[in-house]
């Protein structure tokens, strides 16, 4: 199946969830099977020689093929949540959008130094949550990171505000 086939099963929502933002809907890619079969067959392959211990996906969106490639990998999975729904001992990290600051969560022992981390989240946009998300897990002290997505808006250019030497890997690329 070819990666053309997977990023017109997107649905695009204009004006969600508020003015100017063009939503990309996964919940259509999901609909298909085979579609499923192939995003979890390109993560898989991506990802198979890598040692990856645990997969972190990042709320609520990196919560659909984040344990599904978990599985995959024969890896553990935690998951990166708001604040005040994670019930044990928690780190946490802040960041800047367009309208406020928001906090992201991860259980105190959900990783170890040992730790090979795939951070899955369905979409790069600005980048805010990632880099909150990746600070999170180094605070942690893990081995190493990789970061992953579904979908990258390649325009937005917010690949570059990770270290250079993390790989950064998205499936289906849109200038917007
Ligand atoms: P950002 O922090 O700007 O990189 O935004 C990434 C987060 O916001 C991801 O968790 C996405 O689920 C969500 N997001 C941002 N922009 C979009 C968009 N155009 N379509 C769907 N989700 C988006």
């Amino acid at each position: 199946m070819s990666t053309q086939t997977l990023k017109n099963a997107i649905r695009n929502i204009s004006n969600f969830p508020i003015d100017g933002i063009e939503f990309k809907d996964i919940t259509t890619l999901f609909q298909s099977p085979e579609r499923l079969q192939e995003l979890s067959d390109t993560m898989y392959e991506m990802y198979k020689d890598k040692g990856i211990t645990k997969v972190v996906g990042i709320e609520s969106r990196g919560f659909f093929m984040g344990p599904a490639i978990a599985i995959r990998l024969n890896a553990g999975f935690a998951p990166i949540r708001k604040p005040g729904k994670l019930p044990f001992d928690v780190l946490e990290e802040s960041y800047t959008k367009e309208y406020g600051v928001d906090t992201i969560q991860i259980h105190a022992d959900a990783l170890d130094k040992d730790d090979v981390v795939l951070l899955h989240d369905d979409l790069l946009a600005t980048g805010g949550t990632m880099v909150a998300a990746y600070n999170l897990v180094k605070k942690l002290g893990v081995k190493k990171v990789y970061l992953n997505f579904l979908i990258e808006l390649e325009d937005l250019g917010a690949r570059k505000l990770f270290p250079e030497d993390v790989e950064v890997e998205s499936i289906l690329k849109f200038d917007i």
